[in-house]
């Protein structure tokens, strides 16, 4: 039905490769083009079905644009470096073709995440007549999806979100990131910023936690951190006053990254060393465990939901939306840990949408502007069921004291 071109052969691509390898009733070609072709080769050797493979500079518009001259996809999914999501929008302005992400871009030289660069692609994607879809992994994307699937269906107005996201797996490394180191830790790292009544406040990195009692793996400790679904989310959802993000953090995970910092490993300017200029967080990159290489010895699950209180009829209604998936079983089906396969199943489902012109439309969309509801019900066939659990007036939220 579509052929796709995957920029990006990490983690996620790898998922992505897999799950549209799948479904070639909807994917009838597969393109996989990243800056290293043996990373290319590594996962086509993993599929079921022949894929094509290609080497490209994602972050060269020149080079985005011949390769998309090649292949003539109907869809790209970029799940690269956030750094390459202008270049690659700028080739699917030049080539006619649609564009879907799951991260916001961000400039190399600021660690500094936003859709307002993307935003400005509004009128050269409509004026093409072309779609493009912003961050459609798990969060941002299937969580930004429960929200507007909550507000379709539970509530008539929205007040307040927090979104949780736990992996509570080990990978048997004393240190690695879940996915791409460098932005990572550069996520990780940053001011923690949330939404409350019309103004956002800043906290520092870290600095807030509490403990949250989590479906399926029970309580753990969570860190407010500023997450970029939370401009979108203030800007789509009416009514919103108040939007959080949380995440788990093991303390051997941020002990490590205490001492990383302390020694400037993390730092994303250049340094002299040796005579030669380097970046220290890109330099400890090298060093790290591939997150493509974690899926083998993971276990444990993760839970990523969305808890959402608002009104429904003049009564305050509660309700906590959910995914759990297990690291285990994401290795044995597509041979990567839960963080992966929650970030790379849902641009698979999100250009099915696209190429069947279920999800239609010219121009820039955060997922939470399309319709939740062919999205709700294949995700789960997709591999990443949900559940949603009511909490009544004085039904516990899951925040422990
Ligand atoms: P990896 O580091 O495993 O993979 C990144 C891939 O992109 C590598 O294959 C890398 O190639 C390739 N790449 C980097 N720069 C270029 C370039 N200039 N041209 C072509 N290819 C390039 O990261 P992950 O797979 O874990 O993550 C990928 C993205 O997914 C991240 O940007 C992250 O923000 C996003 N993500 C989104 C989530 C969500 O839920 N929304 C959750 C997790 C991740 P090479 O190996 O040669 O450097």
């Amino acid at each position: 039905m579509g052929r796709v071109l995957i920029v990006g052969a990490g983690g996620v691509g790898g998922v992505v490769a897999q799950k549209c390898a799948q479904f070639p009733e909807v994917f009838s070609e597969i393109v996989l083009a990243s800056r290293t072709l043996d990373k290319c080769e590594r996962i086509r050797r993993q599929l079921s079905r022949p894929i094509q493979i290609d080497q490209v500079d994602a972050g060269s518009s020149r080079e985005m644009t011949a390769l998309i001259r090649k292949h003539a996809p109907d869809v790209v999914i970029q799940v690269a470096l956030p750094y390459q999501n202008l270049a690659i929008m700028d080739a699917c302005v030049e080539t006619g073709v649609s564009y879907l992400d799951t991260a916001c871009y961000e400039p190399p030289d600021q660690a500094r995440y936003s859709h307002t660069w993307q935003w400005k692609y509004d009128e050269p994607f409509r004026k093409q007549g072309l779609m493009a879809v912003l961050g459609c992994g798990f969060d941002p994307g299937v969580t930004n999806l429960y929200i507007a699937h909550a507000l379709k269906n539970h509530f008539d107005e929205i007040h307040s979100v927090d979104i949780l996201d736990c992996n509570a797996g080990q990978h048997g490394f004393a240190f690695a990131t879940n996915f791409n180191p460098e932005i990572n830790i550069r996520e990780v790292t940053a001011v923690g910023r949330y939404y409350e009544n019309g103004q956002w406040v800043e906290t520092a990195p870290l600095s807030v936690r509490q403990t949250y009692d989590f479906p399926e793996v029970g309580p753990r400790d969570v860190y407010l951190m500023y997450h970029e679904e939370l401009e979108s989310l203030v800007k789509h959802i009416h009514g919103l006053k108040r939007i959080r993000f949380w995440m788990t953090f093991s303390q051997e995970y941020l002990t490590h990254l205490r001492v990383l910092q302390n020694v400037g490993m993390t730092r994303i300017d250049k340094v002299l060393h040796q005579g030669v200029e380097i970046v220290p967080l890109q330099f400890l990159k090298t060093l790290l465990p591939e997150p493509s290489a974690l899926g083998e010895t993971y276990s444990g699950k993760t839970c990523i939901g969305c808890l959402i209180e608002g009104v429904k009829d003049g009564r305050i209604r509660k309700v906590l939306i959910y995914n759990v998936c297990d690291h285990a079983a994401s290795y044995r089906e597509v041979k990567a840990t839960a963080v992966s396969y929650t970030a790379g199943v849902p641009p698979v489902l999100g250009a099915e949408l696209m190429l069947r012109g279920i999800w239609s439309g010219a121009g820039v969309f955060n997922v939470e502007q399309l319709d939740p509801a062919p999205f709700m019900e294949r995700v789960g066939r997709y591999g990443l069921p949900w559940k949603e659990r009511f909490l009544d007036d004085d039904a516990p939220t899951g925040w422990k004291a």
